[in-house]
């Protein structure tokens, strides 16, 4: 019984499909392929003008009995989510975002093109959003409407870098790359959309798509919460692409994953003097060395070696002339820890050091640590429950060893910003293929991705927030 009833509607389920398919080729353009009827079985069977047919109240009553599967998360909800992450059609629908963008790749707040063509596919899909937020933000809703609220996020913006792979979407802009793979957060975001789009109806509360300009430099983070991103939202989540795991793994831990980072760059000023007369000096270069060598006894002697922090002297600037002492020294730096406790003690400690320093030696400092200029970020710290739910749904969606705990890292991330204001998880996806070449870290010119991670990051997105309305709602 159970399986000629299988083998009955999957004939009629096939024919639907094709006659779904030909009736969207004629009543609509299709944009992409992967605005086919399967995706949106909605509109091809129950369309907003009413025309309902009788195979759109059979699909009606299958999907209605889908809805109340997903009450409660099982596995068959897993698999609805892969399918449709897993299309041939959606696969090559999102690795061509995916290269658009990777051929166009734009610098913070100048991600013009980039929000433009995810407004293009938000408008296919009818996904309504508010634009523009943090100048080329978008802000996408879908669901009921109503609470609870949960955001996802992705970054748009590439990196000052010259693109060193040499492949056929290879960036067209000189100087410019995505090697930190943003391109593939937006297209993952995307894809999440497509896939929440088709399961709106399941949704118990609203979800946020939050494509964010100016991750790398600038803040964007911030800038969007100015601009009411966060309004309402209760949850925030998001992905980073890691070649540290092969493709498809994802990582996170709980509590503080990534570190608070900020820099400095201190201008000590004494005396010039010719080098022969150093009588005549009051030298700055000294005053500046004795600064490098106390700012090394901040961590190894003040900070608990159970707290990990870092204080690194990255430049020293005294000029070129080997017969004069200089008037000023420039050394810079930057400092990173994993509470904010512990990241600003070291921010004014590097002050009082540099500071102090330069008057043992008859010098004055000054410490610039380009607050204005928005380059401190706080640490990355996940809450407990909400590293919990990403780990349920990769585990629950991809099985148990596509999960890790991973170790915390000294890199930083302007999600910090969301991440101080409600509970949130960062989590990683590994993009790692030796065969393709994919085993660069980011932000070098020979960066790439395993393109494969693309449906997997869109279906664990999707699912992450859709079982978060479940759960929550
Ligand atoms: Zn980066
Ligand atoms: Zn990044």
């Amino acid at each position: 019984m159970k399986i000629r009833n299988s083998f009955f509607f999957s004939v009629i389920l096939i024919f639907l499909i094709v006659i779904g398919d030909s009736a969207v080729a004629f009543a609509e353009p299709i944009p992409s392929a992967a605005y086919d009827g399967v995706l949106f079985p909605d509109r091809r069977c129950c369309n907003r003008e009413g025309k309902e047919t009788v195979s759109a109240c059979k699909n009606a009553t299958r999907r209605g009995s889908a809805a109340a599967e997903c009450e409660v998360w099982s596995e068959a909800c897993s698999e609805a989510v892969l399918k449709v992450a897993r299309r041939e059609e959606t696969v090559e629908w999102l690795k061509g975002i995916r290269r658009k963008i990777h051929e166009n790749p734009e610098l913070a707040f100048e991600e013009i093109e980039t929000s433009r063509l995810i407004r293009e596919e938000l408008d296919l899909m009818e996904v309504s959003y508010q634009y523009p937020l943090a100048k080329t933000g978008i802000r996408a809703t879908i669901g009921t409407g109503g609470p609870p609220f949960v955001a996802l996020r992705a970054d748009m913006d590439a990196l000052p870098i010259q693109e060193a792979v040499e492949w056929e979407y290879k960036s067209k802009v000189a100087g410019k790359m995505h090697a930190c793979g943003h391109d593939a957060h937006v297209a993952m975001l995307i894809g999440a959309a497509k896939i929440l789009k088709t399961r709106e109806h399941l949704l118990k509360g609203t979800v946020i798509l939050l494509f964010q300009p100016a991750e790398e430099a600038g803040n964007g983070a911030k800038r969007m919460m100015q601009d009411g991103a966060l309004k309402d939202v209760e949850a925030i989540f998001a992905a980073h692409v890691s070649h540290e795991h092969p493709t498809g793994i994802i990582g996170s831990r709980p509590g503080p994953l990534l570190a608070g980072c900020g820099f400095f760059r201190a201008v000590t000023s004494g005396k010039k003097a010719l080098a022969g007369n150093p009588h005549h000096s009051v030298d700055p270069v000294l005053a500046a060395s004795a600064a490098v060598i106390s700012l090394q006894g901040i961590v190894s002697r003040e900070s608990n070696p159970l707290d990990s922090q870092v204080v690194s002297v990255t430049r020293f600037d005294g000029g070129n002339n080997l017969d004069m002492i200089p008037d000023t020294v420039v050394l810079g730096g930057t400092f990173r820890a994993f509470s904010n406790t512990s990241f600003y003690q070291l921010l004014e400690r590097i002050e009082q050091v540099i500071v102090e320093q330069a008057s043992v030696y008859r010098c004055s400092a000054e410490v610039d640590f380009f607050e204005k200029e928005y380059t401190i970020y706080p640490p990355t710290v996940n809450d407990d429950r909400m590293y919990e739910h990403v780990k349920k749904v990769a585990i629950d969606l991809l099985g148990e060893k596509k999960f890790r705990v991973v170790q915390p890292m000294m890199g930083a991330e302007d999600f910090s910003f969301y991440s101080e204001a409600v509970p949130s998880a960062f989590f990683y996806i590994g993009v790692r293929n030796e065969t393709l070449g994919s085993t660069h870290t980011g932000h070098s010119p020979y960066f790439m991705i395993d393109e494969d991670v693309l449906p997997i990051g869109a279906a664990t997105h999707a699912t992450i927030a859709e079982r978060y309305l479940i759960e929550h709602g």
